[in-house]
């Protein structure tokens, strides 16, 4: 047994100190973004925030207006090939991941659909990325793709991202329990805060000309902010864009002090509501580490994307950054015992 006794962080546990700028004015912040990546062969521009292929999150609907915006949907992995098929003839899949885990069904699926149109980004999406197996599907996929920007996770540590990238990963999506509906860390123990992983992991990934994607834990555009000043690339969202009008959640209506109010059904992937649904109850030896909430249901994501765009250009004129790639090298991080002013809630 073996104790780290240096204090991880989490979104919560720091502010970005402010510094003296050049920028006059939010719109002279440039938050779209030129990607090269490691392996594949072709870059990427555009504003690096990924909706989660969550099933109710990664639909066709929200790439569909993330793609107004430049950001990316990482695709659930339940749609047909045919459905598929005809998404990725469309404009908008030049801001999609095709997602696949390691079953030998999204395999022939993705197969199936590369047979007819080109599949420029793909997902491989696995709970645990610390398995022999998972990297020997990560270079199984890149001998099959050598061309494609291939994302893959999750991790949380420098040695497995490293591993990931050296595999043939693109860019490693990074966070094990930090998710708003993951029971993880309850259940196992396992874990690592957020802030810390991203720093440690984007210090393995940049060294090898690898990317990272923070995946979980951003409960409002400060903390996007924050994950990128901590060397993130892409951020992944999952509770910030549910209940909008372009998820795939019920709707429900909750008394809430004696009125009606429209709500969403959110549920974790490993939750027992996605087992049901998907894979016909939860397995016996297996426990769901997810669980189900309802969220308010908050409209169009535009009006949200927008929100998270304002506060990223914000904030880039506190530190004094015109570039989103300059964010990283423009922060300072201060740990603090205090959010925010609560006397309003
Ligand atoms: P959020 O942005 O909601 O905090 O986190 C979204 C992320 O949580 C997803 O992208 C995914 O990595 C993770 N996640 C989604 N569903 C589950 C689940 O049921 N269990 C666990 N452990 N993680 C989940």
């Amino acid at each position: 047994m073996h104790i780290e006794t240096d204090l991880k962080l989490d979104f919560r546990d720091v502010l970005i100190r402010p510094k003296r700028s050049v920028l006059t004015s939010r719109s002279e912040a440039q938050i779209t973004r030129t990607f090269r990546f490691r392996h594949a062969t072709t870059g990427w521009t555009g504003l690096p925030l990924i909706a989660s292929n969550m099933d109710t999150i990664g639909t066709f609907q929200m790439a569909a207006s993330l793609s107004q915006s430049q950001a990316l949907v990482a695709l659930h992995k339940y749609y047909s090939a045919s459905d598929l098929i005809e998404f990725f003839g469309s404009e908008a899949s030049r801001y999609a991941f095709f997602t696949i885990g390691t079953s030998s069904d999204d395999w022939q699926k993705l197969v199936q659909v590369k047979r007819q149109v080109a599949v420029p980004m793909i997902n491989i999406d696995v709970a645990n990325g610390y398995t022999q197996q998972f990297l020997d599907a990560v270079v199984k996929l890149r001998d099959e793709n050598p061309q494609a920007i291939i994302m893959a996770g999750t991790v949380v540590t420098a040695e497995m991202t490293e591993a990931l990238i050296i595999a043939g990963a693109d860019i490693i999506r990074v966070g094990i329990g930090s998710g708003s509906v993951c029971t993880t860390r309850d259940l196992t123990g396992v874990g690592f805060p957020q802030l810390s992983a991203v720093i440690e992991c984007a210090d393995a990934a940049h060294g090898l000309k690898g990317h990272v994607c923070s995946d979980g834990g951003c409960v409002v555009p400060g903390d996007i902010v924050k994950a990128i000043g901590g060397g993130a690339d892409f951020v992944m969202l999952g509770s910030m864009l549910a209940g909008h009008a372009e998820c795939a959640g019920e709707i429900v209506h909750e008394s809430v002090d004696g009125r009606q109010v429209q709500k969403m059904v959110f549920y974790g992937m490993s939750s027992e509501t996605a087992m049901n649904k998907h894979h016909g109850g939860v397995a016996e030896y297996r426990a769901a580490e997810g669980k189900t909430v309802t969220v308010p249901y908050k409209g169009e994501v535009k009006d949200t994307i927008n929100a998270i765009s304002g506060g990223l250009r914000s904030a880039m004129t506190y530190i004094g950054a015109e570039h989103l790639k300059e964010v990283t090298k423009r922060t300072t991080f201060i740990m603090v015992n205090a959010q925010r002013n609560t006397v309003y809630g």
